[in-house]
């Protein structure tokens, strides 16, 4: 009774044309059943596949698109490396440059007791393109750079940065004791008495034993006469307080001028004064006129330079000029 279904037939007919036999096909139900669920089961299974295939297809556009850009975010952030080791190359070149500016500067301040000029070492980026040649073009073989030698680039680079920075601020401490030493040598410059007491250049009498002008015997002579006409201005020749200012037989109208380590100058057989004792003067003020009053042959300046009291060759102290000669 069980299997009573499966012993039933189907009849499927096929009328192709009027013309021609119909075609019948007799298959029992089970068979039928049979074809239907095999039927059934390749279309769910084509149409899951089919799902699949569109979502991998999806995953795979959205994988693809996450790794172009990867890619190219890579790419970036190396040549963004090339870019850094080549600045950090510039920076080598600027930071040799300044120190080179800085040896200078103490060269050209006599900052530096060991000024002695040696040839300077070229360093890593010392090689500067030329200007006249303009913009240069760079051109080479395609040879791509593995990721290794950019990974290599940057470790590189990174120690770069940090050396520079140990040395800018190395720089900075060096700059900083350049510039006390500048003001402090500036200073000192400006107490000592360097400049010429005279706009005349033409000297009479030179610092030592010479005949004497009134008594023709030996003698010694304290200063050096500068052949300046009669009323001509005579300037400090530094920084410094006056005091001293008088008259005598001997010196004339003079004055004495405090500078400083023990330094003061001396101007005598002036024919005015025009400073008062206590007067603060600075370099190059002029302080009396060229005149010939005390023990003098004609208009002149006697002009001593004293250390710790005792009188010394002015000569090599006048060393600079005043600005407008
Ligand atoms: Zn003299």
């Amino acid at each position: 009774m069980k299997l009573k279904w499966t012993t039933k037939k189907l009849t499927l007919v096929i009328i192709p044309d009027a013309a021609q036999p119909v075609v019948r096909f007799r298959i029992s139900h089970l068979l039928a059943y049979i074809a239907a669920a095999c039927f059934s089961m390749l279309l769910l299974i084509l149409i899951i596949a089919c799902a699949l295939q569109s979502k991998l297809n999806g995953v795979h556009q959205q994988w693809k698109a996450t790794l172009t850009n990867k890619n190219l975010t890579i790419e970036h952030l190396q040549n963004e490396i090339i870019q850094l080791s080549q600045q950090a190359e510039q920076m080598k070149a600027d930071v040799e440059e300044i120190k080179k500016i800085e040896k200078d500067l103490k060269s050209i301040s006599l900052l530096n007791s060991d000024s002695s000029s040696g040839k300077d070492i070229p360093t890593i980026g010392s090689i500067e393109s030329d200007p006249a040649l303009g913009s240069p073009g760079i051109g080479g073989g395609p040879i791509p750079a593995s990721q290794e030698e950019i990974m290599k680039l940057g470790g590189q680079t990174l120690a770069s940065f940090s050396e520079l920075n140990t040395e800018i601020k190395e720089l900075q401490t060096s700059f900083r004791a350049t510039k006390q030493k500048a003001a402090m040598k500036q200073q000192q410059l400006r107490v000592t008495p360097t400049l010429w007491p005279t706009t005349t250049k033409v000297v009479t009498s030179t610092f030592g034993y010479r005949k004497d002008p009134f008594t023709y015997r030996p003698s010694f002579h304290s200063g050096i006469d500068f052949g300046a006409k009669e009323n001509d201005p005579v300037f400090a020749t530094a920084d410094g307080k006056v005091v001293r200012t008088g008259t005598d037989r001997f010196h004339g109208n003079n004055i004495v001028i405090e500078h400083s380590k023990g330094l003061r100058t001396w101007y005598m057989h002036l024919n005015k004064i025009l400073v008062q004792t206590g007067d603060l003067v600075e370099k190059g003020n002029t302080i009396g006129l060229v005149g010939s009053t005390g023990r003098s042959t004609g208009a002149h300046l006697h002009y001593e330079v004293l250390k710790n009291g005792e009188s010394t060759n002015p000569k090599p102290y006048l060393n600079a000029t005043r600005k407008d000669d």
